[in-house]
């Protein structure tokens, strides 16, 4: 069941998402060769509890940290460990919640680790844009799938392929709400967009297949071929003047 949120309600999570947006980015700026992926993992949760909110992903299903955080060939779900040390030349998915006044925002970014190939800037860039596509497709009266048309038509003209068993979602009181938005599909089909939803857009780009598999901790999704993912995300809202995003700064 698709639910509508208010203005009101609206305004609320837009302040989740305000939290959520500053906290991916306050992660984003702490990656760093020697970094470990469980001090990023920190600074997010402190950063969402010092503002009065819950990490949306800690305990969720049993995940046992505050952040996703996927390195290189990890499509999503990464945990974050002591173990994981950044380096010099990895991507580093980032995907980040918060909970507050009865509502979730939700955003992930990929970001650089020094300095990346230029293969693996272009996957970075495409996957941003591709996300930019399914936004402007997520206007009032369009269909769910006419932003996974939008999303995969863009991924697939460069060359790479879109996750499919990971989508995005709805976003409300509840982190994941009807509908599922797939980052693949065909125009005009699928639940019809209205103004009220709120909606996660998050392609997953892969530069080689689209298959991933799940290591054996039951979280942690890599590409079956090894290749890089990178993975963005934003919470928006459908209105009658287009759609807004909720995961945005000031
Ligand atoms: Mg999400």
């Amino acid at each position: 069941m698709i639910i509508l949120k208010t203005a009101r309600e609206l305004k609320l999570m837009r302040a989740a998402g305000r939290i959520s947006q500053r906290a991916l980015r306050l992660a984003g700026e702490a990656v760093e060769p020697g970094v470990t992926t469980k001090e990023i993992d920190d600074i997010v949760r402190k950063y969402i509890e010092g503002q009065g909110a819950i990490p949306s992903f800690l305990g969720y299903g049993g995940f046992p940290a505050s952040a996703c955080i996927s390195v290189n060939n990890v499509v999503v779900h990464g945990i974050p460990s002591e173990k994981c040390v950044l380096k010099q030349g990895d991507i580093v998915s980032i995907d980040v919640g918060a909970f507050i006044d009865g509502f979730h925002g939700d955003n992930a970014w990929t970001f650089p680790c020094g300095d990346i190939t230029k293969d693996a800037q272009r996957l970075l860039k495409t996957t941003e844009e591709a996300l930019f596509k399914g936004i402007e497709a997520a206007v009032a009266g369009a269909r769910v799938g006419d932003i996974g048309h939008a999303v995969q038509t863009y991924a697939e003209l460069r060359s790479y392929s879109v996750v499919r068993d990971y989508v995005g979602h709805g976003v409300g009181a509840k982190l994941h709400e009807d509908p599922s938005v797939p980052n693949y599909g065909a125009p005009g089909r699928g639940a019809r967009l209205l103004p009220g939803m709120a909606i996660a857009i998050e392609p997953m780009v892969n530069m080689g297949s689209h298959e991933v598999k799940v290591l054996s901790d039951k979280w942690t999704a890599v590409t079956k071929d090894g290749s890089l993912s990178a993975h963005f995300e934003h919470t928006l809202a459908i209105t009658p003047e287009g759609p807004v995003i909720l995961t945005l700064p000031d």
